[in-house]
């Protein structure tokens, strides 16, 4: 097996492109990727800020590394929920990180900011089902601070896998609004900051690759509320049917970008935004307060 770049002994086999390479290429094809992604939605150009969503997992540091590496300007930001040791794992493996490579960093702890930490508003919450809650959580700090900081963009570090997962989720409940919202790109509008997907074009395990070959640290340990999420099992799904039928994820995912979200897309009104009483931040309206103040004050079962 050779590298179909440089022809050396190669050490990575992507069944999906049908292609090898050896660890250098690998890294080359990898990050070649993520500008791919960026150009082709003209997500952010070199000269705007882009704050960087850093859970301290594979796919996020990996992200974290290839944008500072290609000269972006990046800020990160590491969303403190307060899940035990799960969460101080991963504070300490972004915080480490930062320092070794002078990046800019924003730590928020939530507990610290609003009095609560995610355990305890899920315990408030039996009803939900705690990755909603942590969901709205972290999608309200993340535009938040963007704007308090005054980002051009915000990105998340979702994979190929994390957004074939999410359509047939979204398709379990007909929740059309939410199909309708995926996409590579969101514009900004009142109150929201652009964001984007950079990484749309590369699974979970090609992540787990680049971390490995390139030695950057992460946090393998899972997150207790992940156990039994639909997401995981929709992924194991993915996986299943990626052995039997290479470039499944792909065909299906980069499908729905080209054909399948307009027919979403032309059923679904735009929602009018308001600010919400407390915070100001956007929410839906004819609902006075949005939902993470909503969460934040402990209201409803
Ligand atoms: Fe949040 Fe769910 Fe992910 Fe845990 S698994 S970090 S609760 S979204
Ligand atoms: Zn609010």
């Amino acid at each position: 097996m050779k590298c179909v770049r440089c022809g050396v002994g190669a050490s990575v086999r992507l069944r999906r492109h049908r292609t090898s390479f050896c660890e250098k290429c690998y890294t080359l094809y990898f990050e070649r990727q993520v500008e791919r992604a960026i150009e082709e939605f003209d997500i952010f150009r070199k000269d705007e800020n882009v704050l960087v969503a850093i859970s301290g997992g594979k796919d996020s540091m990996s992200l974290w590394n290839v944008l500072l590496e290609k000269g972006y300007r990046v800020i990160a930001l590491h969303i403190d929920l307060g899940i035990g040791q799960y969460s101080r794992s991963s504070r300490e493996v972004v915080e480490k990180f930062a320092k070794e490579k002078g990046a800019e960093l924003i730590v928020y702890d939530l507990k610290e900011r609003h009095g609560k930490s995610l355990p305890t508003l899920i315990k408030e919450r039996k009803k939900l089902v705690p990755c909603r809650i942590c969901g709205t959580v972290k999608r309200y700090v993340m535009n938040r601070v963007a704007l308090e900081h005054e980002m051009d963009c915000v990105v998340t570090a979702h994979t190929l896998d994390d957004c074939c997962a999410f359509l047939p989720a979204s398709l379990l409940s007909w929740d059309l609004e939410q199909i309708s919202r995926q996409d590579v790109l969101l514009d900004a509008g009142e109150g929201l900051v652009r964001k984007a997907k950079p990484l749309y074009r590369l699974t979970d395990e090609e992540c787990r690759l680049y971390v490995m070959i390139n030695n950057i640290p992460f946090v393998d340990e899972k997150c207790p509320y992940s156990r039994g999420a639909l997401s995981i099992q929709l992924k194991n799904i993915f996986n299943q049917l990626e052995k039997r039928i290479p470039s499944v994820k792909q065909q299906f995912y980069f499908g729905f970008l080209r054909r399948g979200k307009k027919a979403f897309q032309k059923n679904i009104e735009e929602a009018s935004l308001v600010p919400c009483r407390i915070c100001g931040m956007p929410t839906i309206k004819g609902r006075d307060v949005c939902f993470f103040c909503t969460l934040m004050q402990g209201k409803g079962g």
